[in-house]
């Protein structure tokens, strides 16, 4: 809990004040949109949609808590301490808060900016905790080739048989258990993506209806470039040209998140010089929580002249998947071959007789940010052989959020306990999703509670549909 702090001076309104900022104060100030701070009139309606609020049921877990403490110390009110600090990474970012605000309050932006002043004045990180996020932030995700060679390194340890003698030997018990979790439910990673895989460009089968870039990812690409190849196999298939610019890096997301703006920034102009010189109609990704930052790269940019322009074609031009191909594709019609007594390639095995029962956790970000929660289930339904049943609760966060399982696992995990009990609500054979972190998540899980589910990405099942569906045409 964040304390009541000592005032120092009365101001014309009443209000004790503190005679002088700290510098980190002093940056909130700054840097906090006092439009947005004052938007809120704290009504609660933001409340209930609050998965910490919910968890805790303690105001300053809540948005509108959270909002009057960064109020409160950019005006002197209170001085932020590492309690603040704290509370303010407590927050899941999932932006659940932003639909349910009748205010429109962007409580987005505003915890990014508090974040960026805690990281430009925090003196409570310790230094092994500031030189991890020095090598991530600056030294690996920016560079995709540092990205594929880790990619590669995981292959080689998960391949040798490296990953078994550390599970036998008993090493990873020397992690904290959700790493070691982590480690058991890791997907086989890459060190060649989707470019490496497969090229550049791709034509459209039959006539085109639009060329598109693939944001392709870092951690899509190196754990789950099955996905990727995948993602380009249903637009080509749907009536898109397919273009993936290899000079595209991470699209800054995790840095946003965590405070490092300016990172955020710098990768944000790199892609936009790399999708704009590949003449794309549209910019598609597979990754809720790299879309929703693809999407804001207008609001990113709004403060640089010389950028602000591009930030906003890039913008207008990001999509998922899901929603392309619903709103704007020549898809096939979708079966899924259980029924025929077949599992699809890369589909889920067969429920026997009844039609295969799928159920979807949304991804926060694609929901909340880019509002696109509809189309995931549009094309679900769509799918003949399967029975969709919506998820109670489908639109609360999972606890995976970034990083947020692997900074704060106790949050993380209470959250995704009360998640899996309303999966098991639905009796649902396979678990979609449209993010990785997501993915991630949801199997950890599964894991957990081993109830024999399937979690998936939302186009390795709709792609293993298709093949099913072409299969069935070409007898
Ligand atoms: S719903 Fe919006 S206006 Fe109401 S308390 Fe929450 S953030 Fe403030
Ligand atoms: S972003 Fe999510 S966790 Fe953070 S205040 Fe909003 S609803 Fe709560």
């Amino acid at each position: 809990m964040v304390k009541t702090l000592e005032r120092q001076e009365a101001a014309t309104d009443g209000a004790p004040r503190l005679t002088k900022l700290s510098p980190l104060a002093a940056s909130l100030k700054l840097k906090l949109d006092e439009d947005q701070l004052t938007n809120c009139m704290r009504c609660g309606f933001c409340l209930p949609a609050c998965p910490t609020f919910r968890e805790t049921g303690v105001e300053a877990e809540s948005p509108r808590g959270r909002i009057a403490l960064m109020k409160a110390a950019a005006e002197g009110l209170l001085a932020p301490d590492a309690a603040f600090e704290q509370q303010m990474y407590h927050c899941l970012g999932c932006r659940a808060c932003e639909p349910a605000c009748p205010a429109d309050v962007k409580y987005g932006q505003l915890i990014e900016q508090a974040r960026e002043a805690i990281e430009e004045h925090t003196t409570s990180r310790r230094w092994w905790v500031k030189a991890v996020r020095t090598a991530v932030f600056k030294g690996l995700f920016p560079k995709q080739n540092r990205m594929r060679m880790l990619g590669g390194a995981l292959r080689l340890y998960q391949r040798s048989g490296l990953a078994r003698l550390a599970r036998g030997a008993g090493v990873l018990k020397l992690l904290p258990k959700h790493l070691a979790e982590m480690e058991a439910i890791m997907p086989e990673a890459s060190g060649r993506g989707v470019v490496e895989r497969i090229g550049e460009r791709h034509a459209a089968k039959g006539e085109r209806i639009a060329t598109v870039g693939l944001f392709r990812g870092c951690i899509m690409d190196m754990l789950f470039t099955d996905t990727n190849v995948k993602t380009v196999e249903l637009l080509t298939e749907a009536g898109f040209d397919v273009v993936i610019p290899p000079s595209q890096n991470c699209c800054g997301a995790l840095h946003a998140h965590s405070g490092e703006v300016e990172d955020a920034k710098a990768l944000a102009r790199r892609n936009i010089e790399a999708f704009r010189a590949a003449g794309v109609d549209y910019i598609v990704s597979n990754a809720g929580g790299c879309g929703a930052i693809l999407s804001e790269y207008d609001h990113l940019l709004h403060h640089d002249e010389s950028w602000k322009e591009g930030g906003a074609w890039f913008a207008k031009r990001v999509i998922d998947i899901s929603d392309l191909l619903v709103r704007y594709g020549r898809m096939p019609s979708l079966a899924h071959a259980a029924s025929a007594g077949a599992a699809p390639e890369g589909g889920p095995s067969s429920a026997g007789s009844r039609p295969v029962r799928i159920t979807y956790q949304d991804s926060c970000h694609l929901r909340n940010v880019m509002r696109a929660g509809d189309s995931p289930r549009r094309l679900m339904r769509s799918i003949a052989g399967v029975e969709f049943v919506e998820m109670p609760e489908a639109d609360r966060c999972c606890g995976s959020a970034g990083i947020y399982n692997l900074t704060q696992p106790e949050m993380a995990g209470q959250i995704l306990e009360k998640k899996m009990a309303c999966v098991g609500t639905t009796g649902a054979d396979v678990v979609l999703t449209s993010n990785p972190g997501c993915l991630l998540q949801m199997k950890l899980g599964e894991a957990r509670h081993g109830a024999g589910r399937e979690v998936l990405h939302i186009v390795d099942f709709v792609h293993g549909c298709m093949r099913a569906d072409g299969a069935k045409a070409r007898e």
